[in-house]
């Protein structure tokens, strides 16, 4: 049978992903029901700022609200992995101690030691705190994002300067699409689901645009799935060509796919510059 991926992935990887990405789904859903989306020009507000909308447009959101979906998710992750039982428990008896006004604050500020001293403070897993409360944010920062997503990504590559950075939230992106329908280079934002576009023959990294220094790894039988490295920073991206196979991906779960692209461009020496 032909496997998917070179390199599978852990059982049930991929499949509590997909099922995580419904269930946001399903909350992104509900929250639209009481949600008034504001009336910006979200190109403009790039264009003159040249920082991520997350810095210069106040983001609200109801702390109560945040909660309610945060133990929804505890429940969730309890469920679909009975494994984390345990620290799940953990996390959601200490519930009550959490400041769920700064709580997706740190998240999007990246502020670590916030989560390390939260943790230590109530010992509380850290990496499962950090990681409930940054996808329990997500519903709320797509809803936030979705009506302005199409102006965004048909605004041009000109419009912004920082390939890795989300110009909606500021999240890190390490992974592309090239459009089917016009060969066009969107990066991906999984934390609130934008695109925006990038030139073809381009480092993200390092700005680099000469085809001389700039290639691609790919494993064999898989030549859509892509890792474009960059002999001058020695950085690499994830892209997807769906000219290739004449498909709509879903960038989130070929992302995560795509582990071994990581892997085979990390082996040659390649960085994502990850900052985390
Ligand atoms: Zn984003
Ligand atoms: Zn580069």
């Amino acid at each position: 049978m032909k496997t998917k991926t070179p390199v599978d992935l852990p059982v049930g990887y991929l499949d509590f992903y997909k099922n995580l990405e419904s269930w946001q789904n399903q909350q992104q859903v509900k929250l639209k029901q009481t949600y008034a989306p504001a009336d910006i020009d979200v190109v403009k507000v790039l264009v003159n700022t040249n920082r991520a909308l997350i810095e210069s447009i106040d983001f609200k959101l109801d702390p109560r609200r945040f909660q309610e979906v945060f133990q929804e998710l505890l429940q969730f992750i309890a469920a679909a992995r009975p494994e984390t039982a345990s620290q799940v428990g953990k996390i959601s008896s200490l519930a009550a101690a959490l400041d769920f006004e700064q709580l997706p604050l740190k998240i999007l500020e990246g502020d670590g030691e916030y989560f390390s001293d939260l943790a230590q403070k109530h010992e509380m897993p850290e990496e499962l705190l950090i990681f409930c409360v940054d996808h329990a944010l997500r519903p709320f920062l797509r809803l936030w994002a979705a009506p302005h997503r199409a102006a965004l990504s048909e605004a041009g590559f000109e419009i912004w300067d920082f390939a890795t950075t989300c110009p909606f939230c500021a999240s890190k992106s390490n992974f592309s699409r090239v459009r089917a329908t016009d060969g066009r280079r969107f990066m991906f934002c999984d934390g609130c689901f934008s695109e925006w576009e990038t030139r073809n023959i381009y480092c993200v990294h390092c700005g680099n645009s000469n085809p001389q220094t700039i290639s691609y790894l790919t494993a064999e039988d898989f030549p859509a799935y892509q890792a474009f490295i960059c002999e001058e920073c020695r950085g690499y991206s994830k892209s997807f060509d769906e000219r290739q196979k004449a498909i709509r991906i879903d960038p989130y779960i070929t992302n995560m796919e795509t582990v071994y692209l990581d892997l085979l461009a990390q082996e040659k020496g390649y960085t994502n510059h990850s900052q985390t």
